[in-house]
């Protein structure tokens, strides 16, 4: 073969793979979630200039021509099926352990227990990693290696780090975890197995938080804690898109999501909006029902005295270590979904969660972690108020796997 036939063959082999490998390119600009601001996609960001969370912006018009319900029925069963409207341009950063993709469980005797006909689980607890945070932390670290990002840090109460530190690893960056002294010892061990380099903090996750603030510019770290950087919500929108697929393309009347920084919350209702401007669901939406301990609950609060914003909560003790975020800084974009979506806020105690996980798990085989089975409670007191009605379609997100909170099922010695 002539040289000049090799290279025009070579070109035009990588003019096909530059194709195939950009076929993601319809996020627009990042806008920030309280001023509107528009900042460039394809650089690194952490909060707005105003410190608030930054939110991606898609040209939907031209995501929904390519992404079609037809076309994905042919796609494999992650959240990455949904890739047209998620961030990575090119595919070979997608970092991935199969996320997504998690079983709605019609709960069948729990509903007939309960006297509700259409009675769901969102069953996030199958995520790699044990819970939804995968979702986020798939993204968020395909984010960082697409910007060229080397070492990643997070403060985090528990599953968060986890996931970090899978993706991390496969992505071969170096991770760093921050952690209450207290977080449950599987949180842990799974962080320092998976290479992490783990340091414990006698203090909440808010102290860890400002640990990694005051250190990561000298350490070189990308920190990618919850609503820090822009893409973990866009993990977690996608099981706003699961949910409409599941139910052929409707929505539940009533769902009921276990908050501590509030992604998922927010990233749902996300997912909806974006359903909606693609076409695939119109404009109802379901009442979205916050979920916290009563150990820390500023959220419910907040909700509750009709704040727009959750001032930090004293003292914050709960085992449910998902919900063990005191301050939130996406406080005032969830207290108005709740508000708009015509749903509310409630707490429940540590006890409550404990003998809920019990009955859910024996009656529908889902070993829940202590955040799901906290929708249980709620949910009996939403029926008892009659805001849920017998034939209402109700969705209670069981976030976690349960087998991770030894300790808080009664396990003594783990340490
Ligand atoms: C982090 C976490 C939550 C809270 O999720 P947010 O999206 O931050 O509100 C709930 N449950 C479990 C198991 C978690 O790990």
């Amino acid at each position: 073969m002539q040289p000049q036939q090799v290279k025009a063959i070579s070109t035009a082999i990588k003019q096909r793979q530059t194709k195939e490998a950009k076929l993601y390119m319809f996020v627009t600009h990042l806008e920030c979630s309280l001023t509107g601001q528009h900042y460039a996609a394809n650089q690194l960001h952490n909060l707005s200039e105003a410190g608030k969370p930054l939110l991606v912006k898609y040209d939907l018009a031209q995501a929904g021509k390519h992404l079609t319900k037809e076309r994905l029925r042919t796609r494999a069963g992650n959240l990455w099926r949904y890739r047209e409207v998620l961030p990575v341009v090119h595919a070979a950063n997608i970092v991935t352990l199969g996320e997504g993709g998690t079983p709605l469980l019609p709960a069948r005797q729990l509903g007939a227990r309960m006297g509700l006909s259409q009675l769901f689980i969102k069953d996030e607890s199958v995520n790699p990693t044990g819970a939804f945070k995968a979702r986020g932390l798939a993204l968020a670290v395909s984010m960082a290696k697409e910007l060229g990002i080397k070492k990643v840090a997070i403060p985090s109460a528990g599953n968060a780090a986890g996931a970090m530190a899978a993706y991390a690893a496969r992505a071969g960056l170096e991770a760093y975890v921050f952690m209450p002294r207290d977080t449950p010892a599987a949180n842990r061990y799974e962080c320092e197995v998976l290479g992490a380099k783990v340091t414990l903090i006698d203090g909440l996750i808010t102290d860890c938080g400002a640990e990694v603030a005051r250190r990561k510019e000298a350490e070189g770290w990308f920190d990618v804690s919850t609503l820090k950087e822009p893409y973990r919500i866009e993990g977690k929108k996608t099981m706003g898109y699961e949910l409409a697929e599941q139910f052929a393309w409707t929505l539940p009347d009533v769902i009921l999501y276990p908050t501590g920084g509030g992604t998922g919350l927010i990233g749902m209702w996300k997912a909806f909006d974006e359903m909606e401007a693609m076409g695939w669901i119109g404009s109802a939406r379901p009442r979205m029902y916050t979920v916290q301990a009563t150990g820390c609950a500023p959220i419910v609060r907040a909700f509750h005295n009709g704040w727009n914003e959750a001032p930090e909560f004293e003292n914050a003790h709960t085992v449910a270590s998902g919900l063990r975020v005191p301050r939130a800084v996406g406080d005032f974009i969830m207290l108005d979904i709740l508000r708009k979506s015509g749903g509310g806020a409630e707490a429940v105690t540590d006890e409550e969660m404990i003998e809920a996980a019990k009955e859910i798990g024996a009656l529908e085989g889902v070993f829940c972690a202590p955040e799901g089975s906290a929708c249980l409670p709620v949910l009996r007191r939403l029926q008892a108020r009659g805001e849920v009605g017998p034939d209402d379609k109700v969705v209670i997100f069981n976030t976690g796997a349960g087998v991770k909170y030894l300790e808080a099922f009664g396990l003594k010695t783990l340490n």
